[in-house]
């Protein structure tokens, strides 16, 4: 096995609030030799996600907490150079949780290993894609709008974070589905994307207007599936605007990750008087299944029906500021870091 250099970004110290650069730094290792059942990924792609802020305190949430020292946790695809795994070939491309860092033994049989290790086919789309649509966040809006929420046609959707990757998926796909599609995001310039490119009905500025005013606004019938990718006040202007029986999504809650305090929601009582649900998703839960979701959302992009968008910052050293920029909503669609 060529001997190799692995750049990490690690965790020098644990944000307090939105994460700042100096919580950040750049490590150069030693890549260790492969023992039975490992295979060694160059990544290529790194995977600008909301949850990483989530992942980057010291406790255990549905992953266990992180460590000072050790390569932040995120998404990221890659090829197999070196294996000793029978699964896994030399030259295929993966993704999965392999973390902020150029080169990575691997152990697929470990527990987050056998979660979260896939197999990318290529011919369905470029490998930045699936980290995207044809990835986790694709996973996240496919199934956490057809299954958990079953919309009909003629219902409305409403989804919130509508310009990143799950809100614009989730928009698409509720289209695609006959849904009447209502989204928020802020500025007036991610509004009118959203609406003149990726083909929602309606959008407003959070920044700009009272979330529960503009939802009485644009949904004057109530809200029949509410996509939550934000928490806090949006879930409760939602929550104030629901039609009877609607179903509420609870996705993410980018506005309460760099809180710790996690506020909840003050109006669910009107779940009651609504005879709504609301339920959790965690898209793990549905990796098996990924494959036939994925080949579907393949089979859109071809027929035109959902638009991939990227922004890709150049170099593993950008990830800091690349997070940061995400929280700070700069840029539109899948934030992805190109390591080399
Ligand atoms: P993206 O990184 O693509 O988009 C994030 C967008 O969120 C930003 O561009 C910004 O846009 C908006 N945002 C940032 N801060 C706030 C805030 N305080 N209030 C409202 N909006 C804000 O995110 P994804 O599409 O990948 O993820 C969306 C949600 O889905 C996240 O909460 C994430 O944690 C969750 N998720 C959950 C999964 C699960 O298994 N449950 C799996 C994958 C994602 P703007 O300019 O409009 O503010």
């Amino acid at each position: 096995m060529p001997a190799h250099t692995s750049t990490q970004v690690v965790v020098a110290k644990f944000p307090t609030g939105a994460v700042q650069l100096s919580d950040l730094d750049i490590a150069r290792v030693p890549v260790p030799r492969l023992e039975d059942r490992q295979v060694l990924i160059e990544t290529q792609y790194l995977s600008l996600d909301p949850a990483i802020r989530y992942w980057l305190n010291p406790y255990d949430t549905y992953v266990p907490g992180a460590n000072i020292g050790t390569p932040v946790r995120c998404f990221a695809a890659g090829l197999v150079t070196a294996s000793t795994h029978p699964e896994y070939r030399v030259g295929e491309a993966v993704s999965g949780l392999l973390n902020a860092q150029s080169h990575i033994v691997y152990s697929p049989d470990s527990s987050l290993g056998a979660l979260a290790l896939t197999h990318c086919d290529l011919s369905q789309g470029p490998l930045s894609q699936h980290l995207g649509v044809l990835g986790m966040p694709g996973m996240t809006a496919y199934f956490g709008l057809l299954d958990r929420a079953k919309p009909q046609t003629g219902e409305t959707v409403f989804v919130s974070a509508a310009s990143g990757t799950v809100g614009s998926t989730v928009g698409q796909i509720a289209k695609l589905h006959g849904c009447r599609v209502i989204g928020s995001a802020g500025g007036a310039e991610k509004c009118k994307w959203l609406v003149n490119t990726m083909g929602f009905d309606a959008v407003f500025d959070y920044k700009a207007e009272n979330a529960s005013e503009a939802l009485k606004r644009l949904c004057p019938a109530g809200i029949d599936v509410y996509f939550d990718n934000v928490g806090g006040d949006m879930l409760d202007a939602a929550l104030l605007n629901l039609s009877r029986g609607a179903r509420v999504v609870l996705c993410g809650a980018i506005s309460q990750y760099n809180s710790g305090a996690y506020a909840g929601p003050k109006h669910y009582l009107k779940l009651i008087t609504a005879r709504a649900s609301m339920n959790g998703i965690i898209i793990f839960d549905y990796m098996s299944q990924w494959p036939a979701a994925t080949a579907q959302i393949a089979q859109w992009i071809r027929d035109g029906k959902i638009t991939p968008v990227e922004h890709t910052s150049d170099g593993i050293e950008q990830f800091p500021q690349a997070l940061i920029e995400l929280f700070a909503g700069t840029h539109v669609g899948k934030q992805l870091v190109r390591v080399a």
